[in-house]
């Protein structure tokens, strides 16, 4: 099974298994997942801290879009609202052989590592409009602009400034997550992502990848409720392995577990699959 993406680092040599047999209990189908893909695809690492409000903005930008038109809406913003240089420079950006930034290996995150980000203060105070106005390249402009000032007046009146970091030291990691998905546009995926990229937290977040494939290997039995899968994965996982696991499926659901035509006959998890095809 080829491991055909390859932005992140990963621990571990690579050594090909698959699964000799069944397993009925789901939380032991589980663990031999995990330990399948780590052994075939590797172990993703976490690649160190970033500011969480930048992984949470940027994360928002990038609903239904690409991430190279939330990195250009970012960018826009923050040129538009500078704060005082903080020493980050856009050429740490992964570039391709012409020099232009490689949308094939940009990340996010790397986005807040790399590129200075705007005055918060004086995004809070925009109003929506002149808010949507400045991030229109990353599409959905009003419904992220809502989402946005309404994430920067949740901190604001929890921790008096803006740090997402701030208000998990003074509320602690789940009132923080419930907090900020009680606004509208994010939702449970958008705040794990944050958190597991910015901070490195022990959550699986579920995106269409996780969903379906968690879903058709029997883990959890969620139907079409993602939140609920998220829910239900959460008491199986053991301690540390989020991270790799939610990476893992991923690149698995891109090139195996397709959502139209899965792989089944090139699976290496297909004996203890339920939903194998012949
Ligand atoms: S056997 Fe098929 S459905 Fe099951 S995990 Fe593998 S590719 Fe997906």
């Amino acid at each position: 099974m080829p491991a055909r993406l390859t932005k992140l680092q990963r621990a571990g040599k690579i050594k090909p298994r698959a699964a000799k047999s069944a397993i009925a209990d789901p939380r032991k189908r589980l663990l031999r997942v995990i330990a399948l893909l780590e052994s075939n695809l590797g172990k993703p690492v976490w690649d160190g801290p970033k500011d969480a409000l930048e992984v949470l903005v940027l994360t928002i930008l990038s609903q239904n879009t690409t991430d190279p038109n939330a990195l250009r809406a970012y960018q826009h913003l923050a040129a538009s609202l500078p704060a005082p240089p903080t020493g980050k420079k856009p050429q740490d950006l992964p570039r391709d052989a012409a020099g232009n930034v490689d949308k094939v290996k940009l990340r996010l995150s790397d986005a807040a590592r790399a590129v200075q980000a705007p005055d918060w203060a004086k995004v809070a105070a925009l109003a929506p409009k002149a808010l949507a106005e400045l991030i229109r390249a990353a599409g959905l402009p009003q419904s992220k602009s809502a989402s946005i000032l309404g994430a920067l007046h949740w901190l604001r009146e929890i921790t008096g400034n803006y740090r997402l970091e701030d208000a998990i030291d003074a509320i602690g990691l789940a009132a923080t997550m419930e907090g900020l998905t009680q606004i509208k546009g994010i939702g449970l995926k958008t705040i794990s992502v944050t958190l597991i990229e910015a901070l490195g937290a022990d959550l699986c977040p579920v995106d269409t990848h996780v969903h379906r494939i968690l879903n058709r290997l029997g883990v959890v039995d969620t139907g079409a409720n993602r939140d609920r899968t998220y829910q239900q994965l959460k008491p199986l996982l053991p301690a540390g392995s989020a991270f790799a696991l939610h990476h893992n499926l991923l690149t698995f659901g891109r090139t195996i577990c397709q959502a139209k035509a899965p792989q089944c006959s090139a699976c290496v998890l297909r004996k203890l699959c339920p939903s194998r095809l012949a």
